[in-house]
């Protein structure tokens, strides 16, 4: 930049130039400012990443994952990238932004208009979040995760909740148009030819979330009480005979009838392809359906290998009891089983349903047991896994430095091979890349949900990471402090090189 140069007041980087505006250096004191609102501050007093097993890994083995080296972590980013996610990042941490995110996204385009609204957001928040929307602009974010040993884990963000759409017809058509995308998108990891190739799935992108809610309330626990529910969905998947479920009008049959013939058509090509199928957990109001839904294909597809996993959410009271019952009731099949173990991304919508319609809140009651809960899980997962890798798979996705480091220390000491691909790990793309890079230098393998679409198609994903950056908020807050470094770093390399 023509008239740049840098000046160090005490701890205050600030530029000075003949041509640049004031408010450059007030948006340069904003990114790279430290201190947290109180209001952050407060919250930040939850998510202590000290109540965590002592299991005592190696020196040797802790030092190998360096979070904190910003010079390496960063890298392969462009300066430009680095000043994106420390503007978005900063600006998910505000929350009159957070709260009112769908109301400025939709004024922003309505002031902007489409063309220009659609250059910011891929300036900003779509550009951090999501891997594009055609195979060009995937291939841009795949090589610099390639560059630092991480793959993609592909994502389609469409999902549908309860009352969302009214004429059946028009529902039908967007699931299909879905179902065409999501074919795309296997498609498009199997060309990516990784070492294992994956994607999560949305079960609610093919099945009307109203049905998956009414399946819920008659199926509330398929691997113990709807054993005979979880048969009969995988005898359809073999058959086409469709179940008879009481509580659906013949509509809704009809409209389970074809969801589940979506589902056949996009997990067959999965199996087919040889592709790690992650199916999502949502809401409680309907999980129990996507559980029995992912059960039955498990005894579908897992008969050689584990291809199709289930999302553990441990910020849920009773994970562990409901992991171990099906993993149980998985093993008395004899196929193979796989989970996504996951704290869980809806936690304010759920409080605020059980306040709203006075049942007992299903999530944890402090930040410490849902970790609590997240740990054991880990533990009875890695149990299996250490007595039978071909049968077991898990992918830990977590952005906290303490459950990662808690994992790697529990794979050493059962003896799972980093590289073996039975404990894989996996981050969120555009957020705890220190996390991710750390581990893909320490040689695990470790995987980036890259969500693939238009932004009309992801904006309910991108107001969920807005909530969620606000969640995840010492991974968010060391992210950006570290950041910051790497930029501070590299402005002093640019005008006072060695
Ligand atoms: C690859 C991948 C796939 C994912 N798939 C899913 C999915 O299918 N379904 C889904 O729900 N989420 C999913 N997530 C999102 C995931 O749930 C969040 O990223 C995660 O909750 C953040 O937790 P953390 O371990 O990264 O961070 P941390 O900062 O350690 O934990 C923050 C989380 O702790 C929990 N928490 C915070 N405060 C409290 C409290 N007071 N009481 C109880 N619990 C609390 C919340 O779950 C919060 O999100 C996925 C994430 C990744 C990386």
């Amino acid at each position: 930049m023509r008239g740049l140069s840098l000046v160090k007041q005490s701890n205050r980087i600030t530029f000075s130039s003949t041509s640049m505006k004031p408010h450059l250096n007030a948006a340069l004191q904003w990114l790279l400012k430290g201190n947290l609102h109180p209001i952050s501050q407060q919250r930040f007093q939850h998510t202590i990443v000290g109540k965590i097993p002592k299991t005592g890994l190696t020196e040797d083995a802790r030092s190998a994952i360096q979070f904190d080296d910003y010079k390496t972590v960063f890298e392969f980013k462009e300066t430009p990238e680095i000043l994106r996610a420390l503007f978005v990042l900063k600006l998910c941490s505000l929350d009159g932004i957070v709260n009112n995110g769908e109301q400025l996204m939709k004024l922003s385009k309505r002031l902007l208009g489409n063309r220009l609204y659609t250059a910011l957001q891929k300036k900003t928040v779509y550009g951090q979040f999501i891997g594009g929307n055609s195979l060009e602009e995937l291939m841009v974010k795949v090589k610099v995760l390639r560059m630092g040993g991480i793959g993609p884990l592909l994502a389609v963000p469409m999902e549908d909740d309860v009352g969302e759409q009214y004429d059946i017809e028009q529902m039908e058509r967007q699931f299909d148009q879905n179902m065409i995308k999501t074919m795309d998108c296997l498609d498009i990891v199997s060309n990516l030819n990784d070492k294992i190739p994956m994607m999560q799935v949305k079960l609610t992108a093919l099945i009307p979330g109203d049905i998956c809610t009414k399946l819920s309330a008659c199926c509330p626990n398929p691997s113990e009480e709807n054993k005979a529910a979880i048969e009969d969905i995988a005898t359809f998947f073999r058959t086409d005979k469709m179940p008879y479920i009481p509580n659906l009008t013949s509509t809704e049959h009809m409209q389970l009838e074809a969801g589940l013939k979506r589902l056949k058509m996009v997990f067959q090509k999965g199996k087919e392809k040889n592709i790690w199928l992650m199916v999502d957990a949502e809401y409680t109001y309907m999980n129990p359906a996507l559980n029995l839904i992912t059960l039955a294909m498990m005894l579908n597809y897992n008969h050689e290998k584990p291809l199709v996993a289930y999302t553990y959410q441990n910020y849920l009271k009773g994970t562990e009891e409901l992991l171990k019952r099906d993993i149980k009731y998985i093993k008395s099949h004899g196929v193979a089983f796989s989970a996504k173990l996951v704290r869980g991304a809806y936690m304010d919508k759920e409080r605020m349903l059980a306040r709203k319609h006075e049942y007992p809140c299903p999530i944890n009651n402090c930040y410490e047991d849902t970790s609590d809960t997240y740990h054991k899980s880990l533990e009875i997962l890695f149990d299996e896994t250490g007595g039978n890798r071909t049968k077991f798979k898990t992918i830990v996705a977590s952005h906290n430095e303490s459950t990662v480091l808690h994992a790697a220390d529990r794979m050493k000491e059962f003896d799972i091979d980093k590289q073996d691909g039975s404990v894989v790990f996996g981050q969120v793309d555009g957020m705890g890349d220190q996390v991710s890079y750390a581990l893909g230098r320490a040689g695990y393998l470790v995987y980036k949900s890259v969500p693939y679409g238009s932004i009309e198609d992801t904006l309910p994903y991108l107001l969920r990471r807005l909530l969620e950056n606000r969640s995840v908020l010492n991974g968010v807050r060391r992210e950006r402090e570290l950041l910051r470094s790497a930029l501070k770093h590299r402005l002093k390399q640019k005008c006072f090189p060695d």
